[in-house]
C-alpha cells in the first residue's frame, strides 16, 4: 500500500536565471495508484539542464532543480503500478506525463504528443499544476508509464545518460533505418555525438565522425569510429563529396549545413537533433533538389524505445563515457560543460546530497 502523503526532498535548484545552483528543500507530491516513488542514485548533467535553469529558451520557471537523467531504486509503488516492484532498478528521462490519449501517445511517441509532454522539470504537473523537479535531487515520484527498467548488465552510473543523449541519437538512427554496412556521418562530439558514434556502429554503420578539433581524432576512433573528418579542412570536406547515407547532426549552435548535405549520396537523410533555431546561414534548396536529398529532425524517443535503447546498450556492451561529480560540484561542472571540459558526461553521485548544505 502507498502511504498518500507528500514526501520532504533535498535538491539542488536555481532560483533565477543568473543564480548558481543551491541546496533546495521541497515536497514530492504524494503518490497517485499508478505512480512508482524512486530513491534517485545517480543523475546525468545534460546541456538542456543548463540552458533551461539560465532561462535561454524563455521558458524557465523558478525554482527549478534540473536533471533528467536518473536512476535510481524503487521504494514504493502505488496499487495499479503493474510493472514494477520495490528494490528495482528504474530510469527516468526526459519526461514524465502527456495526455496519453492522442494518436502519438497511443503509438508510443509520447515525445511527439499533440498536447506537449510534461517535462521532467519545469512543467506544470497534469494533475495538480504544481511544477514538475528533475533529478538534481534525492527522490522522485513518477506515473509507471514513463519508468524504465535498467538491465542488470548495464553499469548503473554509465546508464543515466542514455536517458536523454542515448535515445535522442538511437531513436533517429532507427527511425531513418540506418542498417549494417550504411556510411553514417556523426556530427560534433560531445554528450550526444559520441553516443551517436557507438549507436551507429553498434547497428552495423561504417561511421565517420566530423569534428572542428584535430584534438578529437584520435578520441573518435577510440570511441569506434572507422573515420575522422576535420570540418574545417576543405580538401577533408571536399573529398567526400555523394559519401553517406545519413547524417546525424547534434551541434546545438549555428553551423552551415550545405557542405554536410553535399557530402549525402542522392536521397541522403540530414537530421538534426541539436539546432532549434532558424537556420544560419541559410540552406540551399538546390542541395536538396538536384540529390533529392532529405533533411529531417528528432526529438529524444518514446517509452517503449527509450526501453529499446537500454536493452539494446545492455546486449551490445554500449556504456556513456562519464566523469562522476559529487552535487556540490555542479555549478563548477556547468561552468566546465559550457567550456566543453567534459568526456563525455558529468553524472551525479546522489549520495553526496546527503551530506550537502
Ligand atoms: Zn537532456
Ligand atoms: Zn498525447
Amino acid at each position: 500500500m502507498t502511504q498518500a502523503t507528500a514526501t520532504p526532498a533535498k535538491g539542488y535548484a536555481a532560483h533565477s536565471a543568473t543564480s548558481p545552483l543551491e541546496a533546495w528543500d521541497f515536497e514530492r507530491r504524494a503518490p497517485r495508484p499508478d505512480d512508482v516513488s524512486i530513491e534517485i542514485l545517480y543523475c546525468g548533467v545534460c546541456h538542456s539542464d543548463l540552458h533551461f535553469a539560465q532561462d535561454d529558451w524563455g521558458m524557465a520557471s523558478y525554482p527549478v532543480v534540473p536533471g533528467h537523467e536518473i536512476v535510481g531504486r524503487v521504494t514504493a509503488v502505488g496499487d495499479k503500478v503493474a510493472n514494477y516492484q520495490v528494490g528495482d532498478m528504474v530510469g527516468v528521462g526526459c519526461m514524465v506525463d502527456s495526455c496519453r490519449q492522442c494518436k502519438a501517445c497511443n503509438d508510443g511517441l509520447e515525445n511527439y504528443c499533440a498536447e506537449g509532454f510534461v517535462m521532467t522539470y519545469g512543467s506544470p504537473d497534469k494533475h495538480d499544476g504544481t511544477l514538475t523537479q528533475g533529478g538534481y535531487s534525492d527522490s522522485v515520484v513518477v506515473s509507471e508509464r514513463f519508468v524504465v527498467r535498467i538491465p542488470d548488465k548495464l553499469d548503473i552510473k554509465s546508464a543515466a545518460p542514455i536517458l536523454c543523449a542515448g535515445i535522442t541519437t538511437y531513436s533517429p538512427l532507427k527511425h531513418y533505418g540506418v542498417k549494417p554496412g550504411d556510411k553514417v556521418g556523426i556530427i560534433g562530439m560531445g554528450g550526444l555525438g559520441h553516443m551517436g558514434v557507438k549507436l551507429a556502429k553498434a547497428l552495423g554503420a561504417e561511421v565517420t565522425l566530423f569534428t572542428r578539433s584535430e584534438s578529437k581524432k584520435a578520441e573518435a576512433k577510440k570511441q569506434g569510429a572507422d573515420h575522422v573528418v576535420i570540418s574545417t579542412n576543405e580538401d577533408e570536406m571536399g573529398a567526400i563529396t555523394e559519401t553517406f547515407d545519413f547524417m546525424l547532426d547534434t551541434v546545438p549552435v549555428q553551423h552551415d549545413i550545405n557542405p554536410y548535405l553535399n557530402a549525402l549520396k542522392p536521397d541522403g537523410t540530414h537530421i538534426l537533433v541539436g539546432l532549434l533555431e532558424p537556420i544560419d546561414p541559410a540552406i540551399s534548396g538546390a542541395n536538396l533538389v538536384f540529390r533529392r536529398r532529405v533533411l529531417a529532425g528528432s526529438l529524444i524517443g518514446g517509452m517503449p524505445e527509450t526501453q529499446e535503447v537500454l536493452d539494446f546498450c545492455a546486449e551490445k556492451g554500449i556504456t556513456c563515457d562519464v566523469e562522476m561529480i559529487n552535487i556540490d560540484q555542479i555549478n563548477e561542472a556547468w561552468e566546465r560543460m559550457q567550456k566543453g571540459d567534459v568526456k563525455y558526461r558529468f553524472v551525479i553521485d546522489m549520495a553526496s546530497i546527503k551530506n550537502a548544505g
